[in-house]
């Protein structure tokens, strides 16, 4: 800014361009602003009194239970009762003592209620998981029970089921075998027949004979050996109704 406005003295008295001037010519604005915010507040008299400054507090005020000065005595709490202000600190350290010891002779018992319950806390954990084991094992056995019994019915199935089918399939067997082997005879005997009787032929139609007889009487199953009855007996109200109720998680004491 110096350069812009160039004082009248710089120009015509010395010559000396602004710049060039020595400082001390300029007045020490700065140091002094310093000082003034450097300045600190004086440490405050532990025994001053907080409302009037520079005044000492030598008087206990009982009724109002703090400490006052003269000026405090003859302000807020004239007319009330005041003691010297030593004897009251020391009662009060000692009153403070005192709690301190009282406050402090709890802290053990709490101590151990804290640890006690602690573990109280870690045993129920461990319950817990110890209980969730326990049920996922019971479970597990329970489905594998059902597995196997399921496996079982469908072995008696197949056992009961086989017997039965055995039987009705080999008296399947025997008729068709029985039904073929008369029907192959009757065509053949029926083509013998449409042919002139002959003398040549009088011991093959002797044969036939003999054979259709054979095949009329050979005693065919002709009721069915065994029947369709298999059924399934399966009661599973009263087991739903005990796995409805299975188990129950309580609280012992
Ligand atoms: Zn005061
Ligand atoms: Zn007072």
């Amino acid at each position: 800014m110096e350069k812009h406005q160039p004082s009248p003295e710089s120009s015509s008295d010395t010559g000396i361009p602004p710049d060039a001037r020595p400082a001390a010519r300029t007045p020490p604005v700065e140091s002094s602003l310093e000082e003034c915010t450097v300045l600190e507040a004086p440490p405050p008299d532990p025994n001053g009194c907080l409302l009037h400054t520079g005044k000492v507090v030598e008087l206990y005020c009982s009724e109002c239970s703090c400490a006052v000065c003269d000026d405090c005595i003859s302000g807020d709490h004239e007319g009330h009762s005041t003691a010297p202000i030593g004897p009251a600190l020391e009662l009060q350290r000692t009153a403070l003592k005192d709690r301190l010891e009282s406050a402090k002779t709890r802290l053990p018992q709490i101590s151990d209620t804290l640890s006690l319950v602690k573990e109280i806390l870690q045993q129920l954990t461990n319950q817990r998981t110890s209980i969730e084991e326990d049920i996922q094992s019971s479970f597990e056995d329970l489905h594998k029970q059902l597995d196997v019994r399921k496996s079982v019915l469908m072995m008696e199935l197949e056992v009961t089921y086989g017997l039965k089918q055995k039987v009705l399939q080999a008296q399947v067997d025997r008729l068709l075998r029985g039904e073929g082997d008369i029907q192959d005879s009757c065509t053949q005997t029926e083509e013998t027949l449409a042919g002139e009787a002959c003398a040549a032929s009088l011991q093959a139609e002797q044969g036939l004979a003999e054979r259709l007889e054979e095949l009329t009487n050979q005693g065919l199953p002709c009721h069915p050996e065994d029947n369709d009855q298999l059924d399934l007996i399966l009661e599973t109200d009263g087991l739903r109704k005990s796995i409805h109720n299975l188990g129950a998680v309580v609280s012992t004491r």
